[in-house]
């Protein structure tokens, strides 16, 4: 488990100076259990491993890493779908870590997500209206005819026919349906949206009407964003600083300009090296940094630096060392990498060996951990049980 780390915030890009979310040295464990006729053994699934981060109100932070890495898990931890293991969530001033009941309620209508499957996230044999009017019936707010004229305006306000009230979701189209989450997602007002990969089951015409339409809301509003995907190209469009994700921790948090022009982390160059170039010229100069392996299982995590099983860098140092997140060279303060080899403007990674053997860790990630561990006789879904709680 790594030390707590608050990256400095920047000035840079948007939003103002005040901190609306700060997370300290989260850590997120699924128990699992295996009981056999006798032995018994209890491990655990370390989702998220020790995070930390700043968000500032107004601003987007886009959170990027590949699936499994404990984004969504954080997402959830964030707006306290999930009991959190250690560490803290503060919010607006107030630490939520532990709040319950009506307290929790209370967080809830400031602190709002927008899932990533607009399918799956509405109820089929639910009429639009009603669900996105479900947040004012919780929380007591609204009923009657002003009930639906707020739920009109909202529908409007997202670019939907409020005409279409009474209509139900499979009457609706992909980018139509996330529309709706996102009416149901502002519908209390809320000052944070966490958007957990809200474009990527949608096609790349309608990404671009729901991102705008999220950019458009956050000037109009005044929202501040956690902007969880794995579209790097995405995530530069849409945000001011990125956090980039490695097994449950953060590898390296910078201004989006920063860490798209000098990423620090192996990791992140090897991610930065997959995004597709529209420029021909320039895509055949680049060399893509091809990571061998999978990423290793969150139930044993690599000693040491987590990524030193697929580093091109890795020395002993990274087996046996977790470094710590911090600026590296002479960047800015806001630019941090968690690496004890970080890399140098213009150096070449695909040049790199690394120092030390690698072993295929051929294992995945927490998602398919936790979604494999349900249909494993012996197991129980840890994922399935806390949801359903
Ligand atoms: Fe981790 Fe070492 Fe690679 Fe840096 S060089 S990412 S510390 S394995």
């Amino acid at each position: 488990m790594s030390t707590a780390v608050t990256a400095p915030v920047s000035q840079a890009g948007g939003g103002s100076s005040e901190v609306l979310l700060r997370v300290e040295n989260v850590v997120k464990e699924f128990p699992v259990a295996s009981s056999k006729l006798f032995r018994r053994s209890t491990d655990a699934v370390h989702a998220v491993d020790g995070v930390s981060f700043e968000l500032r109100k107004g601003e987007t932070l886009g959170l990027v890493g590949e699936t499994g890495c404990g984004k969504s898990t954080l997402a959830r931890c964030i707006t306290r779908l999930y009991s959190i293991t250690g560490g803290t969530v503060n919010f607006n001033g107030r630490d939520i870590t532990n709040l319950e009941g009506g307290a929790l309620r209370d967080v809830r209508r400031e602190v709002q997500m927008i899932f990533q499957d607009p399918y799956g996230s509405l109820n089929p044999r639910r009429r639009v209206g009603s669900i996105i009017a479900d947040p004012f019936l919780i929380h007591g707010m609204l009923d009657g005819a002003a009930l639906k004229r707020r739920v009109q305006e909202l529908m409007e306000l997202v670019g939907l026919n409020p005409e279409h009230y009474n209509r139900f979701p499979n009457e609706f189209s992909g980018g139509q349906r996330q529309r709706i989450g996102v009416a149901r997602a502002l519908a209390l007002q809320p000052k944070l949206i966490v958007c957990d990969e809200p474009v990527s089951a949608l096609d790349v015409s309608i990404q671009a009407q729901i991102i705008n339409l999220l950019a458009d809301l956050q000037a109009e509003l005044g929202l501040t964003y956690l902007f969880i995907a794995h579209d790097l190209s995405v995530v530069q469009h849409v945000s001011d600083r990125v956090a980039v994700m490695y097994l449950g921790k953060v590898a390296e948090l910078a201004d989006v300009d920063d860490l798209y022009g000098h990423p620090r982390h192996p990791y992140s160059n090897a991610l930065l090296s997959a995004v597709p170039v529209a420029d021909p010229n320039a895509a055949a100069q680049r060399e893509r940094i091809v990571l061998i392996g999978d990423v290793p299982s969150p139930i044993n995590p690599p000693s040491g630096c987590h990524f030193h099983t697929r580093c091109p860098k890795a020395q002993e140092l990274c087996v046996a060392k977790d470094p710590a997140l911090e600026p590296k060279f002479a960047d800015a303060p806001s630019h941090v990498a968690a690496c004890h080899f970080p890399v140098a403007d213009g150096e070449d990674l695909t040049e790199a060996k690394a120092a030390i053997e690698q072993e295929d860790a051929s294992d995945v990630g927490v998602d398919a951990v936790l979604a494999g561990l349900g249909d494993t006789p012996g197991f129980a879904s840890p994922v399935r049980e806390e949801e359903a709680r």
